[in-house]
């Protein structure tokens, strides 16, 4: 299987509850763990600002291009401007088309990093710059390889940038399933929306992402899904209030492979959240979902070997 990652998708935000050093950890981990082979390791381009364009306004592209965003912009970010967190955006977004790419073309393809679905056409906010898979989406439809997507977004935050972008779009069906009580404030509906009250455990989330899943794929019959895998429905998370364990992410993962693989849809992979106490839980959670997606990888029915 093949991992989309670069080095430079290394935010640089330093001291910052989003580590975002867990990429290069991750990759690390999977390697350590022989999970995937360094010649695995695909280094993605970055997006074109016509890419990029196909969902956010010229202006806002000009002024993150130019370091022209004003001091509210920025705090809105609630990310530190800097040319690598620019080069780190653009980067992601390149990953997540190839990673687009890639699923149509094995099956499944994986991002090791992006899912920034905070971001909207004309500003960034909550650490998200730019919708990397809103214009992975775009970019496979511009190409004439896809008419029809679904996104699924398991980040414990509602992924309001993505599902105002695709609102009126009925080529783009939009899925979250996220803590009610948490920001976003206000939430834009997405396609399917599912509130979960605080402090929800792992029987109760995997019944309803099985469920929701189920009403998703009988309403809309996409030819990718695009996967925002968020490490922060996590019980030790700093910026959830969901109490699932790391064997109950790694259930979510597997029963998101075995519905799609079940329909014959691919699957792209993105990491989104991740901001548990302890780094290396977020790096665990994340490398999990990939380890989960290799068993699905070239297989027509399923795991090959459980
Ligand atoms: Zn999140």
């Amino acid at each position: 299987m093949k991992l989309v990652y670069s080095d430079q998708y290394d935010l640089n935000l330093g001291n910052h509850v989003f580590p975002s050093t867990k990429y290069r950890l991750i990759k690390e981990k999977l390697l350590q763990e022989n999970v995937i082979k360094p010649q695995e390791i695909v280094d993605p381009a970055p997006a074109t600002d016509d890419d990029v364009a196909l969902v956010h306004d010229r202006n806002y592209i000009w002024k993150l291009r130019n370091a022209k965003l004003s001091y509210v912009e920025i705090l809105r970010m609630e990310v530190p401007y800097s040319p690598e967190l620019v080069q780190a955006v653009w980067l992601s977004a390149g990953g997540s088309i190839l990673a687009g790419r890639l699923a149509l073309e094995e099956g499944l393809g994986v991002n090791g990093g992006g899912g920034f679905h905070h971001a909207f056409p004309d500003h960034g906010e909550g650490f998200c710059v730019l919708n990397d898979v809103a214009i992975a989406i775009r970019r496979l439809q511009k190409d004439g390889l896809i008419e029809r997507a679904m996104t699924l977004d398991c980040d414990v935050h509602q992924g309001n940038g993505t599902a105002a972008i695709f609102g009126a779009d009925e080529t783009v069906y939009t899925v979250s399933i996220h803590q009610e009580n948490n920001y976003p404030y206000p939430k834009p509906p997405s396609n399917l929306d599912v509130n979960l009250p605080n402090g929800v455990q792992d029987t109760e989330y995997l019944a309803v992402l099985e469920d929701t899943l189920d009403q998703a794929l009988s309403e809309f019959a996409p030819q990718v899904v695009f996967y925002l895998a968020g490490a922060d429905p996590y019980q030790e998370d700093q910026l959830g209030g969901l109490k699932l364990t790391l064997l109950g992410l790694e259930h979510r993962d597997r029963i998101v492979f075995e519905r799609t693989r079940a329909k014959g849809i691919p699957v792209a992979v993105t990491f989104a959240g991740g901001y548990a106490r302890h780094v290396a839980d977020t790096v665990r959670i994340h490398a999990n979902t990939v380890k989960v997606a290799t068993e699905f990888v070239g297989s027509e029915s399923g795991p090959a070997v459980q």
